[in-house]
Parts: C-alpha cells; sequence; structure tokens
C-alpha cells in the first residue's frame, strides 16, 4: 500500500483536504496534473473568493489564514442587490464580534499558494504533480489509481478533489446532474475614481449580471455574466474600449474605470453529483457540487466538505479501523449533502428567476426583493444565499 489515502487534484479543496488529514499517523498522496511551478507559484485567475466566517474559522484553524497578507485581504462591510433599473435595494450588513464585516475577500491565487506552501513540507504529504490520473478502481480491501505515466498507486481511499467535470467522478461511475448554462463569466480587477467604501454591489440587470467586489483601495474585482460569446467579444477589447465599455455597464457608479489586471472568461455549468461517496472514494469540492459562483459559495462549501471529510476518516482512524470504511463516509455524504441542497437549488433558483426576462419573472423579482426588504425572514433567506459571506 503506497499510501492510506490518495487525493486526485491539488486545487484548493484537495490541498485544504490534506492539510485537514494531516498530523494523524495517516500517509497522505495528493496527485495533480499541473506542474509543481504552477501549484507553488499560481497565476493570477481573476477570481476574489468571498470567504464566510466559518471559512476563516476552518483556514485559522489549518494555520492558512495567517499566511494571508493583510494587504490581500479586503474585509466587506455591506453588500447591495439591484434588481435592473429599479429603485429598490437590498442591503445586508452585520453586527456581532467582528463588527460590521460580513466576510472577506481573499484572492484564488493566494488562497492556492498558500494552501500548498502549508502543506509541502509535511512529512506525511507527498505530492505528486506534473501527472494525471487515467484509471481508477475501487474494491473491497483497496483503491487503485492508475497514472499517465505507468505508475499505479495502492490506498485504502481515493478522493476525487478533481473539479466539476471530474474525470475520477466518471471512473467511479458516479452520475451527476450537469447543466450548461451557455453564460459566461468574465472576471478581472479595475481601478475606479470613486471609493467602494467597502460595498459588495449585485446587480441583476436586464440580459447582463454584474458585480463590483471591493478590494483594497481604489480596486474591485469587476464581474461582468453574459451570454458566452458577448463575454469573449468584451474579454477580447483593447483595454482603452473595454474600460469605456464597463464603465457604461456598471452606470459609471464608481466613476472612470481601468483595468489593472489579465481577463478571465469562466464559461458557467452547475454539477450536482447524484452520490458524494463510492466503496473506499469520496468526492469532494467542484466534484461534489459545482456551484454557479454568483453566490460565492463554492470553495465556501467545498473547504466546509473537506473538513467534514477529514473529520469522518480522522474518527474512524482513532478507532483503529480502516480509514477507507463505509461507514464514516456514508456520515460525510448526508451531513454535506444536508450543507449544500438548499444553498445549491436557492442558488439556481435565483439565478434563473434573475435572468429570465419575460414579464412574469421581471415582476416575480421585483416582489422577491420588496419582500425581502419587509419580511425579516425572506430577507433572512435572500442574505443567507446572496451575501452569507
Ligand atoms: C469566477 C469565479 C468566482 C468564484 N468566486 C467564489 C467565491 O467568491 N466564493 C467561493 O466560495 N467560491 C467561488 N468560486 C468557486 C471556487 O473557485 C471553486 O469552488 C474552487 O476553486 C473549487 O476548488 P476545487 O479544488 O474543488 O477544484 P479546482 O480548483 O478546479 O481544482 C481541481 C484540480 O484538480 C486537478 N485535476 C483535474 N483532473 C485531474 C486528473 N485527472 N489528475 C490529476 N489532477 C487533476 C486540476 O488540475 C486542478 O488543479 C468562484 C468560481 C469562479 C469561476
Amino acid at each position: 500500500m503506497e499510501a492510506d489515502i490518495v487525493i486526485v487534484g491539488g486545487g484548493p479543496a484537495g490541498l485544504s483536504l490534506a492539510a485537514s488529514l494531516s498530523g494523524n499517523g495517516l500517509a497522505i498522496t495528493v496527485v495533480e496534473r499541473l506542474a509543481l511551478e504552477n501549484l507553488a507559484d499560481p497565476p493570477f485567475d481573476g477570481r476574489e473568493i468571498a470567504l464566510t466566517r466559518r471559512s476563516k474559522r476552518i483556514l485559522d484553524e489549518l494555520c492558512v489564514w495567517q499566511r494571508f497578507p493583510a494587504t490581500e485581504v479586503a474585509p466587506l462591510r455591506r453588500a447591495e442587490v439591484l434588481n435592473g433599473a429599479s429603485p429598490v435595494t437590498l442591503a445586508f450588513e452585520r453586527g456581532g464580534r467582528i463588527e460590521g464585516v460580513l466576510g472577506w475577500l481573499v484572492s484564488n491565487q493566494r488562497i492556492r499558494r498558500e494552501l500548498y506552501d502549508a502543506v509541502v513540507a509535511r512529512p506525511d504529504i507527498q505530492i505528486l504533480a506534473d501527472t494525471e490520473v487515467v484509471a481508477v478502481r475501487s474494491g473491497a480491501r483497496q483503491a487503485e489509481v492508475g497514472l499517465a505515466d505507468g505508475r499505479t498507486l495502492r490506498s485504502r481511499l481515493v478522493v476525487a478533489a478533481d473539479s466539476r467535470m471530474s474525470p475520477v467522478r466518471n471512473m467511479l461511475g458516479i452520475d451527476a446532474q450537469i447543466h450548461h448554462t451557455g453564460r459566461s463569466m468574465l472576471v478581472c480587477r479595475m481601478e475606479h475614481e470613486r471609493d467602494h467604501r467597502r460595498v459588495a454591489t449585485e446587480w441583476f440587470d436586464h440580459h447582463q449580471t454584474l458585480a463590483l467586489l471591493p478590494l483594497n483601495g481604489r480596486t474591485s474585482s469587476a464581474v461582468v455574466t453574459l451570454p458566452s460569446r458577448e463575454a469573449e467579444r468584451l474579454a477580447g477589447l483593447d483595454p482603452e474600449a473595454f474600460n469605456g465599455e464597463m464603465g457604461r455597464r456598471f452606470g459609471w457608479r464608481l466613476g472612470e474605470m481601468r483595468l489593472i489586471s489579465t481577463r478571465h472568461a469562466y464559461p458557467l455549468a452547475v454539477t450536482w453529483s447524484h452520490r458524494f461517496v463510492a466503496q473506499r472514494a469520496a468526492l469532494v469540492g467542484d466534484a461534489a457540487v459545482g456551484m454557479h459562483p454568483v453566490t460565492a459559495h463554492g470553495f465556501n462549501l467545498g473547504l466546509l466538505g473537506a473538513n467534514g471529510l477529514a473529520r469522518e476518516i480522522l474518527r474512524t482512524a482513532s478507532q483503529a479501523a480502516d480509514p477507507g470504511s463505509t461507514r464514516g463516509l456514508r456520515r460525510y455524504e448526508l451531513l454535506h449533502k444536508l450543507a449544500c441542497r438548499p444553498i445549491y437549488d436557492g442558488t439556481n433558483g435565483i439565478v434563473g428567476l434573475f435572468t429570465r426576462e419575460d414579464p412574469v419573472s421581471r415582476v416575480a423579482r421585483s416582489a422577491l426583493l420588496r419582500a425581502a426588504r419587509r419580511l425579516p425572514i425572506a430577507q433572512r433567506s435572500v442574505a443567507m444565499l446572496l451575501a452569507r459571506r
């Protein structure tokens, strides 16, 4: 047996699972198709991840949060939701112990880099980079993972953390609901004239969804969701034309805008795996649930799932039992499905309602926002989905 646990995918979910398992007498191998240099020094990918308080707590426990430079953590004070040209705004703020902070924005690049740094020197974690998993067989006694370079790894448990189109999920014979939306999300950093006052704006405009996520200084992450072809056109404009078009799309809310990063367009597909576990196998991160990014829950749920799966594996291992045994895996599946399903369905419902342009949907979304403003319970539900950051 080469390892107790093989994790396929060294993205944020796979690395946070490895970090959560480390230090407990288990031998862990992470297999990643990207080269080691990419893991150690990931390129900017445009994603600014809105992290919840719970995610901060988990990252604190993994000694990862402390590694983020203060200049790269942007606190979020308030979130506002706008609907077309309607004057009705839904706003969320938060009091509590961390006065006035809804959550924090940290780039995906920084999260990946610090997770890698946190695990790379641990003696119980082996990272096999620059090689791809091409076959997985999981049986009653062990799991076997075949690599593109011809090697085979044997373990007690294999975990798929290989993204929403998860090849390992297919190799395990697990079906998934996959919905290609036909839209892409264009993301980049922009400088602007006016102060954002640490307010995030989500704007369900006609034929486009826009968001401005406040970073440090007079900069924001600009997020535009459009039909894929239109997003590609926008991403290909020369910077001057792009700045003008973005300023117009955002209604000059923050004055003139100027591109200060590379642009990245992500075709949007949402996915839900019918099972999160199989014999000696489990799915975490986007491989289990591929969220629509609009409500900013993907990595937050991935981190929660990695934490929950690690807890079950370690509980089983502490009783000198097989860490790949079915009982703990099933408990993980049950709890994680309960945590994810309402958020997954709620997000998809909101995306559907706010992107349809028929008169009934327009009336329904205005009514929803008005109700949410008046009814604390409705406000809480919408807040849970749109601003749980
Ligand atoms: C524009 C955008 C904005 C977002 N904003 C937020 C946000 O604000 N808050 C939030 O919580 N989430 C957000 N998300 C979601 C978040 O980025 C994802 O949920 C998260 O990155 C998923 O991590 P993962 O490790 O599961 O998958 P990935 O990051 O996709 O990593 C999977 C890894 O597996 C590797 N791999 C794949 N196949 C194989 C194979 N066969 N063999 C070996 N390796 C393999 C890949 O190379 C990759 O490194 C956003 C997403 C997008 C697109």
